[in-house]
């Protein structure tokens, strides 16, 4: 954590929860973050809850996220859902890239590329993921596979434009397993993530750039992780399902 930059702790509920379970669990969390003014809190629920958890967080520290959009603005692409729509349903952010989505859906580099132009050509803020496979880990091949991902996901973003993205490091083999990251092997990632930033763009941008670390962050790894320099929030998965532990999460010391 770096007090110039303001943490980011987001929930990503995937594929979980009616709009009435949504509902109610961000009713509770709301409670207990609500005096919370010193980072920014993200939900991300499915699509089909985001009008409901809107209303729910209308005048609350909690901003919206989508999970996922497509990079043209309507038209003939049957179950996608666009960057106007998500707006519509109150959307802030919009996370890109996800792990998941490269590896079930046939997301790449140049994909999301096109996914972050588009969210920042109308005005949302895109959370980009990006993080290595165990096999490409062991294969030595960790700061050529982020570097790709990095250059490939940002190609032609403007160093302006630069300044809205959020960059989640979300290691393949710490996703959903129960595997953190040392803190320190997230930390080397992060610095390497932003090291790569300031060389594409300038120190400027590289020091506002706020990373965050995903992968099994609980209520109990969550301050080691960000009393870390270069990590400035978390991206969770299943610890954010439950409102007491997504509050821990968001009120790490
Ligand atoms: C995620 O979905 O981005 C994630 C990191 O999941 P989990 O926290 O469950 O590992």
């Amino acid at each position: 954590m770096h007090p110039k930059r303001k943490p980011i702790i987001a929930g990503n509920w995937k594929m979980n929860m009616t709009a009435v379970d949504a509902v109610d669990l961000v009713r509770k969390l709301s409670y207990s973050i609500v005096n919370v003014k010193d980072r920014e809190i993200v939900v991300a629920p499915p699509f089909t809850s985001l009008a409901a958890v809107e209303e729910a967080i209308r005048d609350t520290n909690i901003a919206l996220a989508a999970q996922n959009m497509h990079w043209v603005d309507k038209g003939a692409f049957t179950g996608e859902i666009s960057a106007d729509m998500l707006l519509d349903s109150g959307c802030k952010y919009v996370i890109i890239g996800h792990s998941e989505r490269r590896q079930f859906f046939g997301e790449t580099d140049e994909t999301v590329n096109k996914k972050i132009k588009q969210a920042l050509k109308k005005g949302l803020l895109p959370i980009m993921c990006v993080g290595e496979t165990l096999a490409e880990r062991e294969a030595g091949k960790l700061d050529e596979i982020i570097s790709r991902q990095i250059t490939g996901g940002l190609k032609e973003i403007s160093a302006d434009d630069m300044k809205k993205v959020v960059i989640a490091y979300e290691p393949v083999w710490a996703i959903g397993t129960g595997k953190t990251a040392t803190p320190e092997q997230a930390n080397e990632v992060h610095a390497l993530i932003r090291g790569k930033v300031k060389s594409l763009y300038n120190a400027d941008v590289a020091e506002g750039l706020r990373i965050q670390y995903g992968g099994s962050v609980t209520p109990e790894n969550v301050s080691q992780l960000m009393a870390k320099p270069d990590i400035d929030g978390a991206l969770v998965g299943g610890a954010s399902l439950k409102p007491d532990s997504f509050a821990a999460l968001v009120n790490f010391k």
